[in-house]
């Protein structure tokens, strides 16, 4: 059993501020650290209220509270605004108790209290931080992201909700993804070190939309400590990366239409080269084969007449229209416009590529009334390819479908074009709503001069050759799919060559 002056000290040097008062707040009894805490001694305190503490400004609601409470016989816990004697404001962190004797009767209350001013200024100045800080993040025009190590967003500002909720996605997610494969190892490199990177353009399409949304972004790691009561003593760092998007759509814009123009006159002439060379690949064709049966009947007539003078004038008539065929036959090869094959390779995003030949099509499918569903794969892996041999191949592609179209019924006209990729292919998928193909020619129609035009059309039938060459060079495949009745649909499947790969 404890000695009872044992408990007389516990309280006397206990650094908390302790008071007794009677059932009316009257002080019987106050500790050192009260009279500390307070300014005042014992002669100044003992029997007054403790409402001589009050600073006058801790709302009536308070002191209502507190007592409607200990009338219950309950404690009450709460903050009041105090004074100390030399008239400092303090806040007090105050919890009285009731003390009650063997009837169950209050005799006195047990006031214990703490100076927390320090505290609360503290937490107020934290949230006011905050709050700046959060009107700041929100004011912003750039989208902001906070992701932590597990990649959750633990912040984002009105900018990033507004375009995550015009994209239809997580876009964080989507950007982030795209950034991964654009810096690849370089990634989890600069993660470990807390580094940044920055200029990541990220193209973001979405189905049915032409015009694709793009975002320049920048990012930087930074670590910080967690709260965690079980890791109080030794906090973990938890690696947050602080995302940062800003919409460059217009700058974009402004260079597509810059592009879109420019590809217009490039492929006006490509398309004029072609068709010459188509012409010309047609008339050297075609005079290749008489010159070679005059070759033949040549040799033929030598080895029969052999040493018949007679017949020699005849000979030399047929060698020198075998010759003078030959060299006309030259002549053309040499008219014919260079072909692009030795056109460099660069960095291209495929879904650019083809809004681009949509948008140059605009017209004349308006002119068609043909429906364009144009369903891009919102972040398609950027393509290691050649700019105008790609444009020209794909134009090729959607021409055929309009001119099949336009060959069909006049309802129901639709186009469709879709992309889809993942880390090796790239698949553009081309469906047109016309007669189809037959299963006998889906070979066929790649074979040079082969057409399934009437005479009246001025197509030579090389188109498809050379967008099998195209497609060739770039290590890909087109094959019309066997399976669609609805009309023609053609895959082409780019693939992705890893050592080049990186997204947009
Ligand atoms: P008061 O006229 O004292 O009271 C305000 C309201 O409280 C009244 O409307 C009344 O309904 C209610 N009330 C007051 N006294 C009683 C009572 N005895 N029984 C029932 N209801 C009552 N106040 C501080 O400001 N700072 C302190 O540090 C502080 N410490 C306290 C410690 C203890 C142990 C106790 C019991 C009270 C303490 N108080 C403290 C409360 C203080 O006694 C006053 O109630 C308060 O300061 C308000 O004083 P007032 O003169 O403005 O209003």
């Amino acid at each position: 059993m404890l000695p009872p002056s044992l408990f007389f000290e516990v309280v006397e040097q206990s650094a908390v501020a302790i008071s007794i008062t009677d059932t009316k707040a009257n002080i019987l009894y106050a500790n050192p650290a009260f009279n500390r805490v307070t300014g005042y001694s014992n002669d100044e305190v003992l029997g007054k209220n403790e409402s001589l503490l009050s600073d006058r400004n801790t709302p009536a609601i308070v002191y209502e509270t507190m007592w409607g409470r200990l009338l219950q016989q309950k404690p009450w816990t709460g903050i009041l605004i105090n004074r100390r004697k030399n008239n400092e404001r303090y806040l007090a962190d105050l919890t009285i108790a009731p003390v009650m004797d063997s009837k169950g009767v209050t005799t006195h209350y047990l006031g214990l209290h703490r100076d927390v001013t320090e505290v609360e200024r503290l937490q107020q100045l934290t949230k006011n931080q905050k709050a700046l800080i959060e009107s700041v993040v929100n004011a912003a025009t750039v989208a902001i992201v906070l992701l932590n190590e597990q990649g959750d967003i633990v912040l984002d500002n009105l900018t990033y909700k507004a375009y995550a909720s015009e994209t239809k996605s997580e876009l964080a997610f989507d950007l982030l993804a795209a950034i991964k494969h654009n810096l690849g190892d370089q990634y989890e490199v600069l993660k470990r070190r807390n580094g940044s990177f920055k200029n990541q353009q990220i193209s973001f399409h979405t189905a049915g939309q032409l015009h694709g949304r793009w975002f320049n972004c920048s990012g930087t790691w930074f670590s910080e400590k967690g709260f965690n009561t079980d890791e109080f003593f030794a906090a973990k760092k938890q690696t947050y990366l602080l995302l940062v998007a800003n919409d460059i759509t217009h700058i974009k814009r402004q260079e597509d239409e810059i592009r879109v123009n420019t590809m217009r006159a490039l492929l006006a002439e490509e398309e004029m080269n072609q068709g010459i060379r188509e012409t010309l690949l047609g008339a050297i064709y075609q005079m290749q084969e008489p010159s070679n049966l005059i070759q033949a009947a040549t040799e033929t007539l030598r080895r029969r007449l052999e040493g018949d003078e007679a017949n020699e004038p005849l000979l030399a008539v047929l060698q020198q229209a075998r010759e003078s065929s030959q060299r006309a036959i030259e002549t053309l090869k040499q008219c014919l416009p260079a072909s692009q094959e030795r056109e460099e390779f660069r960095v291209l995003n495929i879904n650019e590529l083809l809004r681009d030949i949509l948008a140059l099509s605009t017209e004349r499918m308006l002119a068609l009334g043909i429906t364009v569903e144009w369903m891009p794969t919102s972040v398609l892996p950027q393509f290691n390819g050649q700019d105008k041999r790609l444009h020209s191949m794909f134009k090729h592609l959607i021409d055929n479908a309009m001119d099949a179209i336009e060959y069909g019924p006049r309802h129901g006209r639709e186009l469709r074009v879709k992309t889809e990729g993942d880390d090796q292919v790239i698949r553009v998928i081309i469906e047109d709503s016309g007669p189809g193909i037959p299963a006998q020619l889906r070979l066929k129609v790649f074979e040079p001069f082969f057409t399934t035009r009437d005479h009246r059309s001025k197509a030579a039938g090389m188109g498809l050759t050379i967008v099998q060459d195209v497609i060739t060079d770039h290590f890909g495949t087109v094959t019309f799919d066997p399976e669609y009745t609805q009309g023609c649909r053609v895959y082409v499947e780019l693939p992705i060559r890893r050592d080049e790969q990186s997204f947009s």
